[in-house]
């Protein structure tokens, strides 16, 4: 057994006509640190919207996108599975209670030890992509389920993974013969398009590629019945296509090769679709610099014949919550307060708070000449954000205070007791349970949630 105990959490249920704002605006006035307001309804909304785009789908979330334990424990209680990489991130999703039948080890280069924990507890479903992963997987593991992860086109993602994951179409007989003369099972096939994909072609050339793996499968005497379109969903309506855009390409490319006599299970693994709108980051102006540049061209943003560009430097930065600008995200900030109309705005950049040069957000961004000591918002911020920030020159991660409003706890709850009827009206995404309207303002209550919600 293990050991792992979940720490409890504080989540507050905000009282009819607070909303997620209004808290971050409380926790601005506490405190000049950077901090993380995180609203679980938003969390609710994208699943009654996954259920309804796509009924067909079962969501396994990617713990690896955010492994806050109010998010995961939201999901667990809503009853999707977790797309789990490592012993750590088993361990956490296990000890919130879900069964190892909701859990996909969906890492196709594993460590053997963690390997040995996973088949000790029960996870069975794991994914592959050589012929070393199946010579490890049949040294110590019970009763594996296997799925191949095969290489997809990706060049529509804003992250790719075939370079490092995949095997070719080409491999896969060699591959289902080896693990049939291992005595392995393999129950089907999974992609990955990328993450932060942006061309949902890309899914239904994969699922097509699937298709013809399960094919070889047939002939080799498998019968396959799991096919995995991982994750690359869009995580906010910001995105360039909104996810209904994929959703309408991803489902008649199941009907097409995978229809639903055929008896196969769709599963996917959705990490930023979950969890991106749902966090908005607060961080404080801590230093200021205005640059005068020479005046190059006639330019009525500049004073007079010089140019004036504004540094912001804040306390958050790549080495926290921004990780992402590394490898081509760009983040914009929002205005805390309305600026007066008549404001005048300049060319602004803006810079994190470690003493590296690289450590820079936004390259630039207009914005009002803000003070020392004025906030900036950053929205959806929930993905790739609070797990891979580290605390590089003794700079601690921001707080994250997850909130969730009382209709949508009670939401929650009702779907836990009786589960989600299958798609209908209601249960689509013009229902908000996420925000208020501000009339009343009574206290909310913060509590510790301990192993269930
Ligand atoms: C990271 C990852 C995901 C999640 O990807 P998103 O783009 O965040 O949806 C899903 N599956 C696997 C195997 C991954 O590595």
């Amino acid at each position: 057994m293990t050991s792992f105990t979940p720490p409890d959490f504080d989540l507050t249920v905000l009282e009819e006509g607070l909303c997620a704002q209004d808290f971050i605006e409380q926790k601005m006035k506490d405190s000049e640190d950077a901090v993380f307001v995180a609203d679980l309804g938003d969390v609710l909304q994208k699943h009654l919207r996954w259920v309804c785009a796509m009924p067909r789908v079962t969501p396994f979330y990617a713990v690896k996108c955010n492994d806050c334990h109010p998010v995961v424990m939201t999901l667990a209680t809503l009853g999707t599975g977790f797309d789990c990489a490592s012993k750590t991130e088993i361990q956490l999703v296990q000890s919130l209670g879900v069964d190892p039948s909701r859990i996909i080890y969906a890492n196709p280069c594993k460590q053997m030890s963690h390997m040995k924990y996973a088949s000790a507890h029960g996870v069975q479903m794991m994914t592959f992509d050589s012929e070393g992963e199946l010579m490890k997987v049949a040294r110590c593991y019970e009763n594996p389920k296997l799925v191949l992860r095969i290489a997809v086109n990706d060049a529509g993602s804003m992250f790719a993974m075939s370079n490092k994951f995949g095997a070719k179409l080409e491999s896969c007989p060699l591959l289902l013969e080896q693990a049939r003369e291992l005595g392995l099972d393999v129950i089907g096939v999974s992609f990955h398009v990328g993450s932060g994909c942006t061309d949902p072609e890309a899914y239904s050339q994969a699922i097509s590629d699937a298709r013809r793996v399960f094919d070889m499968g047939a002939e080799l005497g498998y019968n396959m019945t799991l096919l995995d379109i991982g994750g690359g969903f869009p995580g906010s309506d910001g995105s360039k296509l909104k996810f209904e855009e994929f959703t309408a390409v991803i489902n008649p490319a199941l009907d097409k090769h995978f229809p639903a006599h055929s008896g196969v299970r769709v599963i996917a693994e959705p990490g930023r679709y979950y969890v991106s709108s749902a966090y908005t980051l607060a961080v404080n102006i801590i230093a200021k610099k205005v640059k005068i540049e020479e005046q190059m061209a006639c330019d009525d943003e500049g004073e007079g014949p010089n140019k004036r560009t504004l540094m912001y430097y804040v306390n958050d930065g790549i080495y926290g919550s921004f990780l992402d600008v590394l490898f081509g995200a760009r983040y914009m900030p929002s205005l805390h307060k309305k600026p007066k109309p008549d404001k005048r705005t300049y060319p602004c950049s803006i810079w994190g708070q470690t003493c590296d040069g690289l450590d820079r957000i936004v390259e630039q961004c207009i914005l009002p000449d803000l003070q020392v000591g004025e906030w900036l918002l950053f929205h959806n911020m929930g993905a790739y954000t609070v797990t891979c920030s580290t605390t590089f020159n003794g700079f601690q991660k921001p707080d994250i205070h997850h909130v969730i409003s009382r209709s949508a706890w009670q939401r929650i709850q009702q779907i836990s007791a009786q589960g989600l009827p299958a798609p209908v009206e209601e249960s689509c995404p013009s229902r908000t349970l996420s925000c208020c309207s501000k009339e009343t303002s009574q206290p909310s209550t913060t509590f510790k949630a301990a192993s269930r919600l």
